[in-house]
């Protein structure tokens, strides 16, 4: 069977995309690259070092310098895979309200954006990946056999991102969570560098009320060529 070599899946937010990302990677026997973790790895390494998020040149100048590797999980702890910067396991870390709070200021700045994207664009053109992001279809990888924009309900994602914090043992509201992804949603989608917004040649799934094996199921049918 002919099934695409490079996948991309962007969409906002806690959209289900790396669920689904995985779980499709899973059942291609492909690799599965969150690319969102090497922004997150960026922004805590700055507010770790106590940087202002202001401080655009030392905040880029550490995203051309650090190893970023994501390997397989080390541990049981619920990891998908473990995120390592210059060897230390920031796995957790990286998911840390303060993170979230961050990132999308990180994530605008032209020059960290250059280094990340180069990284990423090594890993996906040797194929038979499913990466996800918000610029993937767009700037990461333009000629990527399938395109997928999961979208879903700004409502609908922070009570999914919620219940992922409250199974943590975070203590959170979530008006704070509701409040914080309207945040990043705004910045994401009007920055002047890779916005998130939907590849022109992209199939938008709009996920609210649809369960991830529905999901799966729509996207296992777009790859094997059926759904298009
Ligand atoms: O996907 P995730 O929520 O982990 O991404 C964290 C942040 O990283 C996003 O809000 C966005 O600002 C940034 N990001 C990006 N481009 C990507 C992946 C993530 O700008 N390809």
């Amino acid at each position: 069977m002919n099934l695409p070599s490079t996948i991309a899946i962007d969409g906002p937010a806690a959209s289900g995309k790396s669920t689904l990302a995985e779980r499709l990677a899973n059942k291609l026997n492909y690799l599965y690259f969150d690319t969102g973790v090497m922004y997150r790895v960026v922004t805590w390494l700055a507010l770790d070092r106590g940087l202002s998020m202001d401080e655009e040149e030392m905040i880029t100048k550490l995203s051309q310098l650090v190893q970023i590797d994501v390997q397989s999980p080390s541990k049981e702890d619920g990891r998908a895979y473990d995120v390592l910067a210059d060897g230390e396991d920031l796995t957790w870390k990286i998911r840390r309200p303060e993170v979230d709070a961050n990132v999308s200021v990180v994530a605008a700045f032209p020059g960290v954006r250059e280094a990340l994207t180069v990284q990423q664009r090594c890993i996906g053109q040797r194929g038979q990946v499913v990466m996800v992001g918000r610029d993937i279809g767009t700037v990461v990888l333009p000629d990527a056999d399938l395109k997928i924009y999961l979208d879903a309900s700004v409502e609908e994602r922070s009570r999914r991102r919620y219940d992922e914090c409250i199974a943590r043992g975070e203590e959170i509201t979530l008006e704070s969570i509701l409040d914080a992804m309207r945040k990043r949603d705004q910045i994401d989608s009007t920055r002047d560098v890779a916005p998130l917004r939907a590849a022109e040649d992209a199939v938008i799934i709009d996920s609210d009320g649809l369960g991830i094996e529905k999901v799966l199921e729509i996207t296992i049918d777009l790859a094997r060529g059926k759904g298009q």
